[in-house]
């Protein structure tokens, strides 16, 4: 094989729920993740001078180890003795530092691509456990679907595929830093804990609305009193008909819910219209 094309798809968190804090600063969670249909693409070609070499369509990313690319790169030729070099091609879609894991998928892209390239047969898990070694949502950017999320997020179990909403993505132009919002979470005093367990079970029975009203993240207490924003977002997406709507990850992006196309359709046209439309996309889940 000459080459090899990856698709790397976000994900959205139907919930977020933060249960603890460790000694090391890491927090303890209990996530939906949901993959959707908005990618990157992560174009893989060996090369017989032994570096790795990352080009990418957003000048301000680093192209270097900075690159969580590069560094998945590194750890797989490591890892398993491989002593070619790589061409790697990033073309980025994925809003960068959004709550959308772009990286993380960029990441699994890579791994997945790798193993594909140079025939190393390794398995799904023993692969998901190296991606643990760079960042905590990696192996659930290679298992994909609909997952409960625990521990640091390594600890994953498979859902049933959910509804497949129309999903209406806006990432206003803001910068989020996760280290922040995780900092400025007060534990003790967060009350919105959202229904993980009851999440869990609509999607289970295919409950469209047991699932869309009990979208809940309790990240959105430290961002919405940052980036106001936000909220108008949230509310502007449920004028338009969405089911409900919600911040993903530390934000700042919003999703909505759509059950009908053209309603979807239309807030897609009036957000693509203002100050947000060059980050709006309309999308699907990824089942
Ligand atoms: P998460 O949902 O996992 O918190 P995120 O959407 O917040 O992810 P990313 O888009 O993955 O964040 O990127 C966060 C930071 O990592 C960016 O500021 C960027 O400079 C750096 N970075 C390194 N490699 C990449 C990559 N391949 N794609 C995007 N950002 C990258």
């Amino acid at each position: 094989m000459d080459f090899i094309t990856l698709k790397a798809y976000a994900k959205i968190n139907l919930a977020l729920d933060v249960i603890g804090k460790r000694a090391n600063g890491y927090h303890d969670v209990r996530m939906i993740m949901q993959t959707v249909k908005l990618y990157d693409k992560v174009t893989i070609k060996p090369m017989t001078n032994p570096d790795i070499v990352i080009k990418t369509n957003l000048h301000y990313l680093p192209t270097n180890e900075n690159n969580i690319v590069y560094a998945a790169a590194k750890l797989f030729k490591e890892t398993y003795q491989i002593s070619d070099g790589l061409y790697i091609n990033l073309e980025k879609k994925i809003p960068v530092a959004a709550g959308m894991a772009g990286g993380s998928s960029d990441a699994a892209a890579t791994l997945w691509g790798l193993n594909t390239l140079f025939e190393t047969n390794i398995p799904m898990k023993e692969l998901m456990e190296l991606g643990l070694k760079l960042g905590a949502d990696v192996p659930y950017c290679i298992l994909r679907g609909t997952a409960l999320s625990e521990g640091i997020g390594e600890i994953l179990t498979p859902l049933p595929a959910a509804h497949n909403f129309h999903c209406l993505i806006v990432k206003p132009p803001v910068s989020v830093s996760t280290k922040y919002v995780y900092e400025n979470l007060d534990l003790n005093k967060a009350e919105n804990h959202p229904d993980v367990d009851g999440m869990v079970e609509a999607i289970k029975t295919n409950d469209i609305l047991g699932i869309t009203s009990r979208l809940g993240n309790i990240l959105e207490t430290v961002t919405l009193k940052v980036h106001p924003e936000i909220e108008d977002i949230k509310k502007t997406m449920l004028s338009y008909g969405a089911l409900n709507s919600l911040m993903s990850g530390s934000g700042p992006t919003v999703f909505g819910l759509f059950d009908d196309l053209s309603a979807a359709e239309k807030a897609f046209y009036a957000f693509k219209v203002g100050p947000y439309g060059k980050q709006t996309y309309l999308t699907t889940f990824f089942q």
